[in-house]
């Protein structure tokens, strides 16, 4: 067991006293990492530096949510702010530990265990806004990572970007306080010491499909046609169609490693000739990428969250950014002939690795009352390796579990 956090605080009553407690926390295991954490467990030593009385002490688990959305429609320059305290977990049975009348003597010290298990459901308190049905509920009550919490800055091994923007965080605290009675207002306690120390939770998710995304929507981004032309003076040779089928998701413990050697997405692709003659077209270069989209609004979102919804409510905003790009040659000339006559068409298939990005630190994919991340393949077929416009470009929705 190594101490993982000590602070000292001064006492801060109204006499402005120099007395001052310190209050050390043990955690049993460590608790950051890319590793699942149900456990939270140790031991808060709190120390007198002088003979001190306090009336309670409190040690709590907590999980807190806050966004900042800026509102460049309605008030322009203006900005919400949401903040959702989803959960709070009591360490109970402190009270029998606590010395006789409550005083600590100078250099005495109280050892208080806790013991918290993190639950994979909240309670149904922390969703009571409206939301669209049954689904968008139980997302909501799922354990949702940390995000953008700063464990990374903490931990030099671990890869620091989780790909979140600074306008939305999901941090986890333990906090501990060593508390006395108002003189004036015997309800009100006041903090004599306290420490708040974040701690970076990582649940285990499940994979559930279909994503968090309309079935309408991931029709629409899946499936692409395009009339081809030699050139824009020249009627179409015919129409290429590709499309995703839904690949299954990408799991956090196996996700990583070699280009191939995770998951691969098979990209189909259909070409009907306008005319019998036109041959279907050569492919030369494919390139991949996987976009991590954090949308987060200042109020409990009512649906799952997609591009067009976070659009047309100001409440909403989204952040996206593109990570681990493949691009490689691959030469489609299997293109198989069907029919016969003068009603042919082609088919064939391409075959994309999807991996993920060992240089970043990759969050599951979820859907919380005011935060929501999901993931995006991104495939583009190109005609030739020099070419930048891609003949055509195909996503899908991914999910990404531990
Ligand atoms: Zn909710």
């Amino acid at each position: 067991m190594a101490p993982l956090a000590t602070t000292v605080l001064r006492l801060f009553n109204k006499q402005q006293s120099s007395n001052s407690l310190t209050i050390n926390v043990v955690l049993d295991a460590p608790t950051t990492g890319q590793s699942a954490t149900t456990q939270v467990n140790g031991k808060a030593i709190i120390t007198a530096l002088s003979d001190t009385r306090f009336d309670d002490i409190q040690i709590k688990f907590v999980g807190n949510a806050a966004t900042t959305v800026a509102r460049t429609i309605a008030v322009p320059g203006g900005q919400s702010q949401g903040k959702h305290c989803f959960l709070i977990m009591d360490q109970r049975n402190l009270r029998p530990m606590f010395p006789s009348s409550n005083q600590l003597r100078t250099s005495e010290s109280l050892t208080l265990p806790f013991n918290f298990t993190l639950p994979s459901c909240l309670p149904s308190r922390s969703c009571t806004h409206e939301v669209e049905g049954p689904a968008v509920r139980e997302g909501h009550l799922l354990l949702p990572p940390s995000l953008n919490d700063g464990h990374a800055s903490r931990t030099a091994t671990a890869a620091s970007d989780d790909l979140a923007p600074s306008t939305a965080r999901i941090c986890y605290r333990l906090k501990i306080a060593v508390l006395e009675k108002d003189a004036e207002d015997p309800l009100w306690f006041a903090p004599l010491a306290e420490i708040s120390m974040p701690i970076h939770v990582s649940p285990v998710t499940q994979q559930s499909l279909p994503l968090y995304t309309s079935v309408a929507e991931r029709a629409e981004i899946s499936r692409t046609t395009k009339e081809l032309k030699k050139s824009s003076y020249c009627h179409a040779v015919g129409s290429l169609t590709a499309y995703l089928l839904q690949p299954p998701g990408l799991s956090l413990d196996t996700g990583y490693g070699e280009e191939g050697n995770a998951m691969a997405a098979d990209v189909f692709l259909h070409f009907n000739p306008a005319f019998p003659e036109s041959p279907p077209p050569r492919l030369k270069q494919v390139t991949s990428a996987l976009k991590a989209t954090t949308y987060f609004s200042s109020k409990g979102m009512a649906d799952f969250p997609n591009d067009i919804a976070c659009l047309s409510d100001i409440s909403q905003h989204r952040y996206s950014a593109k990570v681990q790009k493949f691009a490689f040659t691959c030469n489609v000339s299997g293109w198989k002939e069907h029919g016969n006559g003068g009603d042919v068409n082609y088919s064939t298939k391409v075959t994309v690795p999807v991996v993920l990005p060992s240089n970043k630190h990759m969050l599951p994919s979820f859907c919380s009352c005011l935060i929501s991340r999901q993931y995006t393949l991104q495939v583009r077929l190109y005609q030739s390796s020099v070419q930048r416009t891609p003949l055509v470009e195909v996503e899908m929705p991914i999910q990404i579990y531990r």
